[in-house]
C-alpha cells in the first residue's frame, strides 16, 4: 500500500492558492533518503553522490541536496547553467554527456567539472576544445552484450542490453584511451558505467561494482594509470507497483562493500572513492502529481477526466509506464471501481491509468499520482498548448513553499516570432 504524504484537507488548502494540477515534493522525505544513502556508503571515504539533474531539474531541489552533501551530475550545458547558479563547483559537479558539443565541454572545464568522456574519439575532441586535457578525467564503460542478474526471492529480474545502447567505450577502447589521456597528461582517472535503469534489486550495485572494479584493476595494471574513483551511475530503482519490493540501500552499500574488499583493496587500491549518480532513487517517491477529477464519461469503459494531462507527466503515455493513484479522502475505502483516468490531450495515450481499480470518485475529488519526483515534471512539454504546471515544496514544518511557478501563455507565446 502506498501513502501520500499529504491530507486531502492539507491538499484542498494548497489548491486554494495554486490550482490544480501542480507537483509537490516532501522535503523531509528527500532529507532522510540522502541520509540513508550517505549512511550505506560510509565506509568509503571518498564517496559522493552527484545527483542526475536531469531527474528534477528544480534549484529548490537542487539546493536542498546539496545540503545533504551531494553534488549534481550534468549532461547539457543549461544543466551546467543552473547547477553553477545554485552554488555547485568545481568537485561538485559531473559532467556526464554524450554527442556533446564543444561549448559544454568548455563550461563543465570553465567550472571545474569532472568530464565523463562517453567515446574514444571524445580524447582527441576534448584535446582540441580545451588545447589541454584536465588532470582529472574519467571514461564511461559499456561491456556490450546483455545483463541480467538471476530472480530476486520476490520474482523480480533484472535485464538490460548494454550492446544496444549509445553509450560508452568497448574493453579496448578503455584501454587505448586511458593510454592516450595519460600521454596528454591526465593524472587521476575515474571509471563509470550504466548497465540498467530502474532495478529493483538490491544487487545490481553490487554486480556492477564488481565488473568496474575488475575492469579497474586490469586497466591500472596495464596502462599504469592512477584510478582515484569509480562512478556506479544511476539505476537504482524504486517500487512503482505497490507489490514491489522496496531496494534497501544498507543492503546496497554493504553489497558494494564486499565487492570492493575482495577485488580492490588486495590490489592495492583500497584508496579508490565510489560515486553515485541516482536521479529516481533520490527523488521520484518524495513527488506527488495532484490532479482533480474535472469530469466523467460513461462510453464503452468509464472515464475520470483529470485536468492534469500528459504534458504534466509523460511516463505512462510513453513507455505505458505504471504510477499509483490515490484518492485522497478515500484512502481506506474499497477499491470497487474501474477506471481509465485521463487527460485532456488530443491523444488516446494519455492516460493516467487503464482499467484501474479505485474507490468511486466523485466530480472534484483530488487524485495523488505517486512516485512522479523524478523523470515527471521534468520531461513536460507544451503540446495542445498545455502548460507546465507549477512545483510546490512540502517543507519539513508543515509549511508549502512556491518553487517554481505554473507556465502561463506568455511564456508559451514568447519564443514566438509573430
Ligand atoms: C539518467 C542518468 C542518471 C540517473 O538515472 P536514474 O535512473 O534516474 O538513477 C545517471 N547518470 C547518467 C549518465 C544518466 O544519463
Amino acid at each position: 500500500m502506498k501513502t501520500p504524504f499529504l491530507t486531502r484537507e492539507q491538499a484542498e488548502d494548497i489548491a486554494r492558492r495554486y490550482p490544480t494540477p501542480f507537483y509537490i515534493y516532501d522535503e523531509a522525505g528527500i532529507r532522510a533518503n540522502a541520509r540513508r544513502l550517505k549512511a550505506a556508503f560510509a565506509w568509503n571515504p571518498g564517496f559522493k553522490e552527484y545527483f542526475a539533474v536531469k531527474a528534477t531539474p528544480t534549484p529548490a531541489i537542487l539546493k536542498l541536496l546539496k545540503e545533504e552533501g551531494c553534488g549534481v551530475d550534468c549532461s547539457s550545458l543549461v544543466e551546467l547553467m543552473m547547477s553553477d547558479r545554485c552554488g555547485f563547483s568545481g568537485g561538485e559537479i559531473m559532467f556526464s554527456s554524450n554527442e556533446t558539443p564543444a561549448e559544454e565541454f568548455e563550461l563543465a572545464a570553465k567550472l571545474g567539472a569532472t568530464i565523463n568522456l562517453d567515446d574514444l574519439t571524445h580524447v582527441n575532441f576534448l584535446k582540441d576544445t580545451l588545447g589541454y586535457i584536465p588532470k582529472k578525467i574519467s571514461c564511461r564503460y559499456n561491456p556490450g552484450g546483455t545483463f541480467t542478474l538471476g530472480e530476486s526471492k520476490e520474482g523480480f529480474q533484472v535485464m538490460d542490453n548494454p550492446g544496444e545502447a549509445k553509450y560508452g567505450l568497448t574493453r579496448p577502447q578503455m584501454t587505448e584511451a586511458f593510454r592516450r589521456l595519460k600521454e596528454l597528461g591526465a593524472e587521476e582517472f575515474g571509471i563509470h558505467a550504466f548497465l540498467a535503469s530502474n532495478t529493483i534489486s538490491n544487487d545490481y550495485y553490487p554486480a556492477l561494482a564488481r565488473i568496474l572494479f575488475q575492469t579497474a584493476v586490469e586497466l591500472q595494471q596495464e596502462t599504469g594509470c592512477h584510478i582515484t574513483f569509480i562512478n556506479l551511475s544511476g539505476g537504482v530503482g524504486v517500487p512503482y507497483r505497490p507489490e514491489q519490493p522496496e531496494n534497501d540501500i544498507a543492503v546496497i552499500g554493504e553489497g558494494v562493500r564486499k565487492a570492493y574488499e575482495e577485488i580492490l583493496v588486495p590490489a592495492g587500491m583500497g584508496d579508490v572513492s565510489l560515486c553515485t549518480e541516482l536521479g529516481r532513487f533520490m527523488l521520484a517517491p518524495y513527488g506527488h502529481l495532484v490532479t482533480r477529477a474535472v469530469h466523467e464519461k460513461h462510453t464503452y469503459k468509464e472515464y475520470i477526466g483529470v485536468d492534469a494531462c500528459a504534458s504534466n507527466l509523460m511516463r505512462p503515455a510513453i513507455y505505458g509506464a505504471y504510477h499509483h493513484i490515490t484518492v485522497l479522502g478515500k484512502e481506506n475505502a474499497p477499491c470497487d471501481h474501474k477506471y481509465d483516468v485521463v487527460g485532456a490531450l488530443c491523444e488516446n495515450s494519455d492516460k493516467f491509468a487503464i482499467d484501474r481499480m479505485l474507490p468511486k470518485i466523485d466530480i472534484g475529488d483530488l487524485l495523488v499520482i505517486h512516485d512522479t519526483g523524478a523523470h515527471g515534471h521534468a520531461m513536460g512539454y507544451q503540446y495542445n498548448g498545455r502548460l507546465r504546471s507549477a512545483e510546490l515544496l512540502l517543507k519539513e514544518d508543515g509549511s508549502v513553499e512556491l518553487i517554481r511557478r505554473a507556465e502561463t501563455p506568455d511564456d508559451y507565446f514568447a519564443t514566438v516570432v509573430w
